[in-house]
């Protein structure tokens, strides 16, 4: 237990950075108590009870005691940490001096091994009806690991270029020059690319008067390639200089495998616009996971932590004990990484997938991998897998990997009237996860194995895989 006053005082003080917004406005009743944390909600905050009321607590730990300050709002109650009493032998203090002003990481103050313990009791939490669940899969080094960074460009309050992301809930962007769960050398380049526009005289972009330059730099690395995509979000085509800026970013990053200049004019907080160019390079990088190629373009959807996806996709390939006559459909396929991954352990693979861009990749990246026992079909999952069911199609296996959302009837009930002998099942909410599962499982299926994986250290999400059977 690190339970010494200099702790609390640390604790303190990392945790006045958590702004919460409803307490800026008028509140109807405010008190503060001493509580105990008897549990963790979803989202990794601590859970009490106040009068028989649930009530989570951003930074606050299982096990803590703490002062908090509680707020109520009609029957709203929230609470914000005021100071630790007794602290959890999972605090740490946060590597990341941006902790709690910008959201991206919620659980920084747990050591890795608490966190690993909280998304396995969470998961195990969820998965009670259906069965015993495997020991999550952690990541060795759970740092550096985002193959893509999104940084937004703005001014500072001193006129200076800053560089960074949203403040939660605002439009704030917060200067960050290092993120400890992104690839070091894409921060690098960003922040090459912020000392060049001072050089260069290149603005930022104005959102609010919709003037200026640059807007956002979106650089996305292959993990095993090493080929460095960067991408340049402008207000418009004119880009002063072009040719000697790109240069001087070649000198300095001769890593950089290609530049993109994508033009978004819009009022949206959408990063990238419709129109592209290629300045540099290819336009496109490539990356290698598990044994096949795929394609990365600026728009394409693409897993972030390559390490632990090629862990989730060997699992849950493991976990399908494929045999070699097996008809697959790949459901909520994206740009096909899990079908073609396991096209080679079976006869053919059926991918389905909403966004026609992801489709047409996941037809480019068999071609790539010369796989032709692959077909990919842009569509709605759920309707899709109703007319196959109307014809009668033969499916052995369905590996599905749907949004946070999670599936729909539609879909689930044609499993059940396609009967495939096998679901694999890998959902990044395990929320709605167990919701289906609950519908399969009253409909004939079995839960075979959970096994949890960890893709986003220091985040509160945590991956699922679940394999059924039909019994
Ligand atoms: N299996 C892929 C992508 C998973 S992300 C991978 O591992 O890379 C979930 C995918 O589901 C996204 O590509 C999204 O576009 C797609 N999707 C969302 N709703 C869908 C629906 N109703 N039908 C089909 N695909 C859908």
């Amino acid at each position: 237990m690190k339970n010494s006053k200099r702790t609390y005082k640390k604790n303190f003080k990392d945790n006045s950075k958590f702004k919460d917004k409803t307490h800026k406005k008028s509140v109807s009743r405010k008190e503060t108590i001493e509580v105990k944390c008897i549990g963790m909600d979803e989202e990794g905050k601590g859970v009490i009870i106040h009068r028989n009321q649930r009530v989570s607590i951003p930074n606050l730990l299982e096990g803590e005691t703490a002062l908090v300050e509680l707020l109520k709002k009609g029957d709203n109650l929230t609470g914000r940490l005021i100071q630790i009493k007794k602290t959890s032998s999972s605090r740490v203090k946060a590597k990341c001096p941006h902790y709690g002003e910008c959201g991206g990481c919620q659980l920084q103050h747990m050591s890795y091994k608490g966190q690993s313990e909280f998304k396995q009791k969470f998961v195990q939490e969820l998965m009670k009806p259906y069965g015993k669940v495997d020991p999550i899969i952690t990541m060795e080094k759970p740092y550096d690991y985002r193959n893509k960074i999104h940084s937004t460009y703005a001014y500072g309050k001193k006129g200076e270029i800053i560089s960074g992301i949203y403040e939660e809930n605002t439009h704030r962007v917060i200067p960050i020059q290092r993120c400890i769960i992104q690839d070091p050398k894409a921060d690098e380049i960003n922040n090459s690319i912020r000392e060049l526009m001072k050089s260069f005289k290149l603005n930022p972009y104005d959102e609010v008067r919709r003037q200026g330059f640059l807007r956002h730099v979106l650089i996305k690395t292959g993990f095993a390639t090493k080929e460095v995509m960067v991408v340049l979000v402008t207000g418009s085509f004119v880009f002063p200089s072009k040719n000697n800026f790109i240069k001087a970013l070649l000198k300095k990053h001769p890593e950089i495998t290609t530049i993109v200049v994508n033009v978004n004019d819009k009022k949206t907080s959408m990063v990238l616009g419709e129109k592209e160019k290629v300045l540099y390079g290819k336009g496109t990088i490539s990356d290698i996971l598990c044994g096949c190629t795929f394609n990365i373009s600026p728009k394409s959807f693409y897993q972030i932590n390559p390490i632990q996806t090629h862990k989730l996709y060997s699992k849950a390939i493991e976990m399908a004990d494929f045999k070699s006559d097996e008809i697959v459909l790949d459901a909520y396929s994206g740009i096909g990484t899990i079908g073609l991954i396991l096209s080679k352990n079976v006869k053919s693979v059926i991918g389905v997938e909403l966004n026609k861009d992801a489709v047409k990749d996941a037809i480019k990246n068999a071609k790539i991998n010369n796989i032709k026992n692959a077909r990919f079909y842009e569509g709605d999952a759920g309707e899709f897998m109703v007319k196959m069911a109307h014809q009668g199609e033969k499916l052995d296996t369905v590996m599905m990997d749907p949004p946070r959302s999670g599936s729909d009837e539609k879909f689930l009930s044609s499993v059940v009237k396609l009967s495939p002998k096998k679901v694999i099942y890998i959902s990044c909410n395990p929320v709605t996860q167990a919701r289906d599962l609950k519908y399969l499982t009253k409909h004939g299926y079995r839960v075979e194995g959970i096994q949890p994986v960890d893709m986003f250290p220091h985040t509160y999400h945590v991956e699922n895989i679940v394999r059924l059977s039909k019994q």
